[in-house]
C-alpha cells in the first residue's frame, strides 16, 4: 500500500511512501507521519491511500505518531480549500489547523503516578504504625497522585514502593488532565421563552438544524450539490439582529438542538469578547440536565499543554460544544451539527500571517463540507454577508427590538465646527450630559479609538515632528512613562524637552492631538468626585487587570470608564446610561474603502452599550463631519439604508462586496528595488494573462449590485472582470523599517484568481530582497 504525504517543510505537494505491512491497519488519512526525506526525518499527514504510485522506488513510512488519525478526511479536505483559496501551501494551512501540542511526536499528556488501594488486600503480616497511617490515608481518598500522598503522609517514595510489593497499593501512570477552568463554580440557567420575533428565526434555525429542509430552501436549490466538494445544502443563516436583541438566547437554543440531534456546536466568537462572562453563559446551560456536556474553551491565552488537553478532549467527543476565537473553527467536533459566528462583521477573524483565512468564511465553507447549519450573528453585519444575503445565498434573519422591550438608545450628534478654539475634547452637551448621568448616580462609558497622550509632538517653530525611525508614522507621546512611542512597530524614545533639529533647539514645542491619556487626565480635572478608570492596551498589560477593571464597574465603584475598541462590544452593564464617542472621525478618513462601513460598526456598536437596564439610554457622538452617511445612518439607526447608499458607493468603484480583492505586497529594505520588482511583477503578469490595459483600475465597470453581467469589459476569458490597482506605495509606505508596495486585484472570480496567482508565483523568480505576500479579501489595507 502506498501512501500520500503532506510534509511539514512547505514544498507545496505531495509525497509518495510505502506502508509497511505491520503498519497497514494503522495507516489511515488524517494520520500524522514521521517519514524519511534525503538525509533526514521530517513530519507529515497522510492524504491518501492508494494501491501504486508512479514513482518506481519508494521509502517506507518510519513511524506513526499517536495512537489515531489526527484529523480526519473533511479536515483535511478544509486544509485543501484553505490552501487553494487563500494561494498558500497545504501544509502551512495545516499548521494553522492542528496545534503544535497535537502535531508533535512526544506523548502531549500531562502523566502522573497515581496511587491507589487494593481491594481486599488484607495482609496476613503485621504493618508497623507508620505503614497503617499511609494506608489509612490512601483509603480515606481511594486513589490520590502519588506526589500529593507523600506531601500528606510526609513519607517517601521508597514506602510507598514496599507497600505496592506487599500487594497493598498499586501504583499507576494516569492522565492529568489539564483544565484552565476547573476550579470554577457555575449557576444553571435554562431556556427562556422567547419573544415573537425570536421565535420566529429560530424556528427556521432549528428545522435547519434538523434537516427538514423543505422549508427553508426553495426547491431548487434543496437538489443542488456541488460534487467537487461533496457539499451538502445546510443553510448559513445571517442573524442581523440589533444590539441586546437577544441573539446570544436564539444561540444557546439552537445548540441545544444540535445536541438532541447527537451533534455538537462550535461558536466563534471575537478574542476580545472571549471574556469569563461569555464562556460562562454558554456553560451555564450546558452544566446541567439531559442535554449536559462539557463545553471546551479556546484561546490564544492558553497555554500548549491546556491545547493539547482540550484538542483531544473535543476529538473524543468528551466536550461537544467549543467556544473560541478564530482557530476554534478548527476544532474537530464530529458530528458537527452547528457553527456560530458571533459579531461576524469583525476583522479579528481575518488571520494577518499565512495562511491569512477569515474565520468567517472558512466558518461557512466547513459548514458545507460537515452539512453543519452556520448562523453569522451581528448587529452591524459586513457588506459582505449581508449582499451575500440580498443575494439569497444566506437566509436572512431579522431581530428589530431589543429582547427585554428596553429601548434603543436616543444617539444625538453634536458638531464640533461649530466650536471656536481648537479640538474640544468635551463639547458643552458632552459635559452636560455627564454632569447629569453622575448627579444620578449612574455610570458612564466614553470611546476613543487612540491610546497614548498627544497623537503627535511638532515645533511651531521649524516644522520638526517627531517620526519612528522605522515606520513613516508620527510618535504618539505617553505621558506617564515620558516616552514617544511608535504604535506600528513599538519603537521608542525619551520625550525632549526643547526641539531635537539641532539648529532650532526650541523649547516650547506643542504637543497636538489627545489619546485617551490625555481623555483620562481632563476627566479627573472636570469632574473632581467621579472614579474615572482607562481601558486600552496600555493599562490592560495582565490578564486580570480586564477583569478586574469591569468587576469594579460593575459594582459601581468606578462611575466613567474612557477606552478604546476594547470596550466598544460585547459589555452588559445595567446602569450605563450614557456612552459618548469623543471624536467619531477618526476611523472615517483611513484610507481604506471600508472606513465607512467601520465607523458605523463602530458608533452602532459603541451606542449599543447604553441603556441596557431600565433608564433610557442615551449617546453623544462627537464629529466634525456630523453629516456623513455613516454618521447619520448610525443615528438613525438604520443598517438597511447604510447598506443601500454604500453598496451603490462601492460599485461605482467595484469593490467588495460587488467584486473579491486579493492584495499583493511587496516587501523589502530598499524602496527602489521594492518599487522595480513591483513593477516587474505586474509586466510579468500583464503578459502571462494576457490582460487588456482597459482593466488596469482605469474604467469604471458598470457594475450593478445585483451582480448581473457588466458590458464593455476586457475580453480576456479567465478574467473579464479583473482590475488592475497599482502597485503603489501602500498607505503607511515604511513600517518595521520595511518599504511596501501594494498591488490591489479584484474579480468576481476569486478562485480562479488564487490559482492563478499561484502559479504566477511558482513562475517568477523572486529577488532575494523584497518578499511577496498575497492576501485574499483582505480587511486590512493600510
Ligand atoms: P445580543 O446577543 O443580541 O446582544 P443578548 O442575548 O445578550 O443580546 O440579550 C440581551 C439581554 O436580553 C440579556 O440580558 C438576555 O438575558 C435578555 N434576553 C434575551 N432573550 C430574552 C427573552 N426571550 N426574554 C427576556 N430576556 C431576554
Ligand atoms: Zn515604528
Amino acid at each position: 500500500m502506498i501512501a500520500r504525504v503532506i510534509l511539514e517543510i512547505a514544498l507545496g505537494k505531495d509525497f509518495d511512501y510505502l506502508v509497511p505491512t505491520e503498519l497497514e491497519n494503522v495507516v489511515q488519512v488524517g494520520s500524522r507521519v514521521k517519514v524519511p526525506f534525503g538525509p533526514r526525518y521530517v513530519y507529515g499527514f497522510v492524504s491518501e491511500l492508494a494501491e501504486k504510485s508512479f514513482y518506481p522506488e519508494l521509502k517506507p513510512i518510519a513511524k506513526v505518531v499517536g495512537e489515531h488519525s489526527v484529523i480526519n478526511a473533511q479536515i483535511l479536505k478544509l486544509a485543501r480549500w484553505i490552501a487553494d483559496y487563500y494561494c498558500c501551501a497545504p501544509e502551512i494551512a495545516l499548521k494553522s489547523i492542528v496545534p503544535k501540542a497535537v502535531r508533535r511526536e512526544k506523548e502531549g499528556w500531562h502523566q502522573q503516578l497515581f496511587v491507589r488501594i487494593v481491594p481486599y488486600g488484607k495482609p496476613d503480616f503485621k504493618l508497623t504504625r507508620r505503614q497503617l497511617e499511609i494506608l489509612a490515608i490512601v483509603e480515606e481518598y481511594r486513589e490520590l497522585p502519588l506526589a500529593r500522598l507523600l506531601e500528606l503522609a510526609g513519607t517517601t517514595a521508597a514506602t510507598i514502593k514496599k507497600l505496592e510489593a506487599k500487594g497493598l497499593v498499586e501504583i499507576s501512570q494516569q492522565r492529568l488532565e489539564r483544565d484552565p477552568y476547573e476550579n470554577e463554580t457555575i449557576l444553571p440557567t435554562n431556556p427562556l421563552p422567547l419573544n415573537p420575533e425570536q421565535q420566529q428565526a429560530f424556528d427556521l434555525i432549528q428545522k435547519a438544524v434538523r434537516e427538514e429542509y423543505s422549508n427553508i430552501f426553495p426547491p431548487e436549490r434543496r437538489s443542488k450539490k456541488d460534487s467537487s466538494l461533496s457539499l451538502r445544502p445546510a443553510p448559513v443563516f445571517l442573524l442581523h439582529g440589533v444590539t441586546g436583541s437577544g441573539k446570544t438566547e436564539i444561540y444557546l437554543q439552537a445548540i441545544s438542538e444540535a445536541l438532541e440531534q447527537g451533534k455538537g456546536a462550535i461558536v466563534l466568537v471575537p478574542e476580545i469578547s472571549l471574556t469569563p462572562q461569555t464562556v460562562e453563559r454558554f456553560k451555564a446551560r450546558f452544566c446541567h440536565g439531559k442535554l449536559q456536556t462539557s463545553v471546551a474553551v479556546l484561546h490564544s491565552h492558553l497555554s500548549e499543554g491546556e491545547r493539547h488537553d482540550q484538542w483531544h478532549r473535543i476529538r473524543e467527543g468528551r466536550a461537544k460544544i467549543v467556544i473560541g476565537a478564530r482557530s476554534a473553527i478548527f476544532a474537530p467536533v464530529s458530528p458537527l451539527g452547528l457553527i456560530v459566528v458571533d459579531e461576524e462583521h469583525e476583522h479579528s477573524y481575518k488571520q494577518e500571517e499565512t495562511p491569512r483565512y477569515n474565520a468567517r468564511d472558512v466558518a461557512v465553507v466547513r459548514g458545507m463540507m460537515d452539512g453543519a447549519v452556520v448562523v453569522l450573528g451581528s448587529a452591524t453585519p459586513s457588506l459582505e454577508s449581508y449582499y451575500n444575503a440580498k443575494r439569497g445565498k444566506y437566509i436572512l434573519l431579522k431581530l428589530t427590538q431589543r429582547a427585554d422591550n428596553k429601548k434603543m438608545p436616543v444617539i444625538r450628534v453634536v458638531d464640533l465646527r461649530s466650536s471656536h478654539k481648537g479640538i474640544p475634547i468635551f463639547s458643552p452637551q458632552l459635559k452636560e450630559a455627564i454632569l447629569q448621568r453622575l448627579e444620578k448616580k449612574e455610570q458612564v462609558i466614553l470611546f476613543l479609538n487612540r491610546r497614548g497622550y498627544s497623537t503627535s509632538l511638532q515645533c511651531p517653530k521649524c516644522g520638526y515632528v517627531a517620526e519612528c525611525r522605522n515606520c513613516s508614522v508620527a510618535l504618539t507621546y505617553h505621558r506617564q512613562c515620558e516616552k514617544l512611542l511608535c504604535h506600528i512597530c513599538g519603537y521608542e524614545e525619551k520625550s525632549p524637552t526643547v526641539c531635537p533639529n539641532e539648529k532650532c533647539k526650541n523649547p516650547a514645542i506643542r504637543f497636538s492631538g489627545f489619546g485617551t491619556q490625555k481623555i483620562e487626565e481632563e476627566l479627573k480635572r472636570y469632574f473632581k468626585n467621579a472614579t474615572v478608570s482607562r481601558m486600552d492596551s496600555d493599562t490592560m498589560q495582565r490578564k486580570d487587570d480586564y477583569r478586574q477593571i469591569l468587576t469594579e464597574f460593575r459594582t459601581g465603584k468606578i462611575d466613567i470608564i474612557i477606552g478604546t475598541q476594547m470596550i466598544a462590544k460585547g459589555l452588559h452593564f445595567p446602569n450605563v446610561t450614557l456612552v459618548g464617542i469623543i471624536y467619531a472621525d477618526l476611523s472615517l478618513h483611513l484610507p481604506d474603502f471600508r472606513a465607512g462601513e467601520r465607523t458605523f460598526q463602530l458608533v452602532t456598536q459603541v451606542a449599543g452599550r447604553a441603556g441596557r437596564g431600565d433608564v433610557e439610554g442615551e449617546v453623544i457622538v462627537q464629529s466634525f463631519t456630523p453629516y456623513h452617511p455613516a454618521i447619520q445612518f448610525a443615528r438613525r439607526n438604520d443598517y438597511e439604508g447604510f447598506y443601500e447608499e454604500e453598496v451603490h458607493f462601492r460599485s461605482q468603484l467595484y469593490y467588495p462586496p460587488l467584486s473579491h480583492a486579493a492584495m499583493i505586497t511587496f516587501r523589502g529594505h530598499n524602496e527602489d528595488k521594492v518599487r522595480i520588482f513591483a513593477d516587474y511583477f505586474k509586466d510579468a503578469m500583464v503578459k502571462k494573462w494576457k490582460i487588456n490595459t482597459d482593466s488596469m483600475g482605469l474604467i469604471k465597470p458598470q457594475g450593478d449590485a445585483s451582480g448581473g453581467e457588466r458590458k464593455n469589459c476586457p475580453t480576456d476569458q479567465l478574467f473579464n472582470d479583473l482590475i488592475v490597482a497599482g502597485p503603489a506605495p501602500a498607505a503607511i509606505t515604511r513600517t518595521h523599517s520595511f518599504y511596501r508596495y501594494q498591488m490591489m486585484l479584484r474579480t468576481k472570480k476569486m478562485a480562479t484568481l488564487s490559482r492563478k496567482l499561484a502559479e504566477l508565483l511558482q513562475h517568477i523568480k523572486p529577488l532575494k530582497d523584497v518578499t511577496i505576500t498575497v492576501d485574499i479579501d483582505p480587511v486590512s489595507l493600510i
